[in-house]
C-alpha cells in the first residue's frame, strides 16, 4: 500500500516549471539573441541595452500578470530600473554624427558613432555625384571633407553642432550647372582638376574665389 503512493505522488514530486529543451524555446531565445545584435549593430551599445531592458521589463510584466507571481513582478521592475541605466548613459555619452562630401566625386558620407563605436558609415550619391560621374578622373580616392559635425567629445559634456561646405571640387562646379550654366560649371570642374593635377598654375585659392562669384552672380542673375 504504502510503495503505491509513493509512486503515485511521483509525477507531483517532479516540478513542472524547469527548464526543458523545446523548438519553441529554441525559436524565442535565437530571435531574442538576433533582435539583440541587429539593435547592437544598428544603435550601438547603449541604446540596445535600453530598448532590450525595456522589452524584457514588458514581457516579465505580462509573464507576472499571468502567473500572480510577485517575484516576477520584482523582476520585472529590477529590469526596467536597469533598463533605464543606459538611457541615462545614452544622454551623455561622447558621440559624434559628421556628414562629410568627396571634393572629387560629390559624394556624400554619414559617420555615426557612440563611444567610439561605429553605428553607421554610409556613403551615398547625390545630384551633383550623379552630374560629375562623367568627369571624375577613374579610380579616384575619395577626398572627405566634412561638412556637418554635430559631436559631444566627453562624457555629459556639451554637444556643439559644426557645418562648413566644401569650398571647391565636385560640389561648387555643379551649384553652376543647377543654375543653369552647364558648360561654366564643366569648365569649373576640370579646372579644379588641372590645378590639382598641377596641369593649372593657378591658386586654388582664387580658384575657389572665382567659383564663389560665379555662383552669386549665377544667383542673383535668376532673382
Ligand atoms: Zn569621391
Amino acid at each position: 500500500m504504502a510503495s503505491t503512493a509513493a509512486i503515485q505522488s511521483t509525477p507531483d514530486a517532479v516540478p513542472r516549471d524547469r527548464w526543458r529543451f523545446t523548438l519553441g524555446g529554441l525559436f524565442r531565445a535565437t530571435t531574442v539573441c538576433g533582435l539583440a545584435m541587429f539593435a547592437v549593430v544598428q544603435f550601438g551599445p547603449l541604446a540596445a541595452a535600453r530598448d532590450l531592458g525595456i522589452g524584457l521589463a514588458i514581457v516579465l510584466v505580462i509573464w507576472a500578470w499571468s502567473a500572480r507571481s510577485l517575484s516576477l513582478f520584482l523582476a520585472a521592475g529590477l529590469v526596467a530600473v536597469l533598463g533605464c541605466i543606459p538611457t541615462v548613459l545614452a544622454a551623455g555619452a561622447p558621440f559624434s554624427q559628421r556628414s562629410a562630401a568627396c571634393l572629387e566625386c560629390g559624394m556624400t558620407r554619414d559617420i555615426h558613432e557612440v563611444c567610439g563605436w561605429t553605428t553607421k558609415d554610409e556613403i551615398s550619391e547625390t545630384e551633383a555625384s550623379r552630374w560629375a560621374a562623367p568627369l571624375v578622373p577613374a579610380g579616384h580616392v575619395h577626398a572627405w571633407t566634412v561638412t556637418s559635425n554635430y559631436s559631444r567629445t566627453h562624457w555629459f559634456g556639451s554637444a556643439p553642432i559644426g557645418c562648413g561646405g566644401p569650398g571647391e571640387g565636385a560640389f561648387m562646379a555643379w551649384q553652376l550647372a543647377r543654375l543653369g550654366d552647364p558648360a561654366a560649371a564643366e569648365q569649373a570642374y576640370l579646372e579644379y582638376q588641372a590645378i590639382l593635377t598641377g596641369r593649372s598654375p593657378k591658386p586654388m585659392a582664387v580658384h575657389r574665389q572665382e567659383v564663389q562669384a560665379a555662383i552669386t552672380a549665377a544667383v542673383q542673375a535668376k532673382q
